[in-house]
């Protein structure tokens, strides 16, 4: 039996039946790639259950139309409370609400890190997360057009390929590099990493989302059940006598939704399927084998406390029965805090993007303007103030990015002229943040809180004020000086201040976040993380989480790749394969 989702819209690949093997909740970066992996099988039954509608919306394709989509039908559309080093702003957040989530919302910039930051994951969750360790799963992953690098795969799911038609900036940019007495490389390296051109997650000059990659090959096996507008409220327990993983607090039990026989010992809860809300209904699914949470770094969180996994202070505060006291449970927030200069520029820029001679060169050879992906061209800087973080040798602080446009506002308000973006993004915050829930009800927003810049010595907003001076060096080149006019975008009239004021300015009034939120259930082989390095959740048995929530630290990359690896990852944890 087919049926028509919360969209109206028939579903993306049918459903039928109300319980499965598998649970998994939220068809994003990391879901759908597990989703697809766990239905190769062909004796498992896994129903992936997505929140948002079917991702048939033109702008969800064309990549230069990314910003286009938020605040809108697929976007969470989330916001930080106040930020006290921001001037008190908020600050927008967007994550993907669609098949293929986050990944069908972003900036489709392919920068998998360097192997360190994921040796440091492997330092707090053991050698199965180490670079090394990964390596593998990277190339299951990318379908790499021109590899430059042995670790860069060529047959995976994932296209990732060269731009079809950078911006002549960008070429400036470059040489302003070099000229600035930074290395040109290759991009994607595991090491020693310069400035590069991006690469990107397209495919012929389209977006390619996990949808695309994961799902859509997919889409006709038997075990594999998709349904959109599908939010799942919470994870429902049983008693079980399953293995235990052990413990951050006490397994308390209280809320569990079976009742525990009279007399018998105490016993680990179970996690026996979800509630969700399909069509304004509140249903159950049962889940034979394991749910597995993928519905990001704010939303997972937010499930597991709704399900009484979380600490446990906060959920009586809001009524919530607790299963497990968790306090790592939306602590650890990390995020990429992006400052962007914009200066001005002449013509040729991303501004003409929306001409209508665009479209029909986009429409009808997948080139020009709108196959940009925006942030064409980056590369990776260490500052002074890094020595003095204690930062390991050799890796960098600050990613630098560039953009063929003023960026400002993040697309939510027009591009007043011809300009361009080179931006500072603080790689390794020390800032610490926070998801808490507002509410109980499932449906509402949670409490975001990035703290950024809030670290006690000042060491991420000395960092990015040096990463914006690197950003002034860079503009004052000759290369830089061919494509700029000398007047100023952003900050308005900084022709007229100092570049100190500048960078101050960027850093306090128009930073933003570049959408890379991590780490609010940790995985750790410590006993207070969320998830054991198998990603299970301590505490009970039949509940894993694989999406970007369990990274122990963001890496100095973009982290839709490492997302996406975790997803595979769990689908060999799950099927026994590691
Ligand atoms: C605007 C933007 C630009 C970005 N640019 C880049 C970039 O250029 N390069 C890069 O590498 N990374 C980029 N990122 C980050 C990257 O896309 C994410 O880190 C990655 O997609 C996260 O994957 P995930 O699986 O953790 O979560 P997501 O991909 O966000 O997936 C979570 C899924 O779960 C669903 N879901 C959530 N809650 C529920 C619920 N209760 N019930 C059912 N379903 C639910 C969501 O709708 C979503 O589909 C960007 C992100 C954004 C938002």
């Amino acid at each position: 039996m087919s049926r028509r989702g919360a969209s109206g819209r028939r579903e993306a690949f049918g459903v039928d039946g109300l319980e499965a093997d598998y649970v998994v909740v939220g068809a994003g970066s990391a879901g759908a790639a597990l989703a697809a992996r766990l239905s190769e099988d062909p004796t498992v039954s896994v129903l992936l259950l997505e929140a948002g509608a079917p991702d048939k919306a033109l702008e969800l394709h064309v990549p230069a139309a990314f910003s286009k989509l938020f605040r809108g039908a697929y976007d969470w559309n989330y916001d930080t409370v106040p930020q006290p080093e921001l001037e008190g702003r908020t600050v927008y957040w967007p994550r993907g609400k669609t098949l293929g989530g986050s990944s069908s919302l972003n900036a489709m910039m392919w920068i998998r890190g360097f192997a360190a930051d994921y040796d440091e994951w492997a330092d707090a969750a053991g050698q199965g997360w180490s670079w090394d360790a990964l390596v593998p799963y990277f190339r299951r992953v990318e379908r790499t057009a021109d590899p430059v690098d042995p670790t860069q795969g060529v047959d995976g799911a994932q296209a990732v390929e060269h731009q079809r038609d950078p911006r002549s900036q960008t070429a400036a940019f470059l040489a302003a590099a070099r000229e600035a007495g930074h290395p040109v490389t290759p991009p994607n390296l595991p090491a020693g990493q310069g400035f590069s051109q991006t690469m990107v997650s397209e495919h012929r000059g389209g977006r390619a989302s996990t949808a695309d990659s994961y799902l859509r090959p997919a889409k006709r096996r038997a075990g594999l059940r998709v349904v959109t507008g599908a939010h799942v409220r919470r994870v429902t327990f049983a008693p079980s006598a399953g293995t235990g993983t052990g413990s951050p607090g006490a397994a308390v039990g209280a809320a569990v939704d079976a009742p525990a026989v009279a007399g018998a010992e105490p016993v680990e809860p179970r996690a026996t399927g979800v509630y969700v809300d399909i069509d304004g209904i509140t249903r159950h699914i049962r889940a034979r084998r394991e749910v597995i949470l993928s519905g990001g770094a704010i939303n997972t969180p937010q499930l597991l406390m709704l399900s009484g996994i979380g600490p446990a202070a906060h959920l009586a505060e809001h009524g919530i029965d607790v299963v497990v006291d968790a306090p790592d449970v939306g602590a650890n927030l990390q995020d990429h805090l992006v400052a962007g200069l914009a200066p001005a520029a002449d013509a040729g820029t991303l501004y003409d993007a929306e001409k209508a001679i665009e479209l029909v060169r986009y429409l009808t050879g997948r080139r020009g303007m709108l196959s940009s992906n925006v942030g064409e061209a980056y590369g990776f800087v260490r500052t002074p103030v890094a020595d003095r973080a204690g930062m390991p040798q050799g890796l960098p602080d600050i990613e630098i990015i560039f953009a063929p446009v003023p960026y400002v506002g993040e697309g939510l308000v027009p591009t007043p002229r011809h300009g361009l973006t080179v931006g500072a993004i603080l790689l390794r915050p020390r800032s610490r943040g926070t998801i808490r829930l507002a509410s109980a009800d499932p449906l509402a927003a949670p409490l975001i809180d990035p703290a950024y810049l809030s670290d006690a010595e000042g060491l991420d907003a000395a960092t990015m004020l040096a990463g914006l001076a690197e950003c002034e060096r860079l503009l004052d080149t000759d290369a830089m000086r061919t494509v700029t006019t000398g007047g100023w975008v952003q900050p308005e009239g900084g022709e007229r201040m100092t570049p100190e004021e500048r960078a101050e300015l960027s850093m306090r009034r128009y930073s933003h976040t570049l959408y890379h939120p991590v780490g609010t259930a940790r995985m750790g082989t410590d006993a207070a993380s969320v998830v054991d390095p198998e990603l299970r959740v301590r505490g009970v048995s039949g509940l894993r989480v694989a999406d970007a929530s369990v990274m122990p630290t963001v890496i100095r990359g973009h982290t839709n790749a490492p997302a996406i690896v975790i997803g595979e990852v769990a689908a060999d944890l799950l099927r026994g394969r590691r």
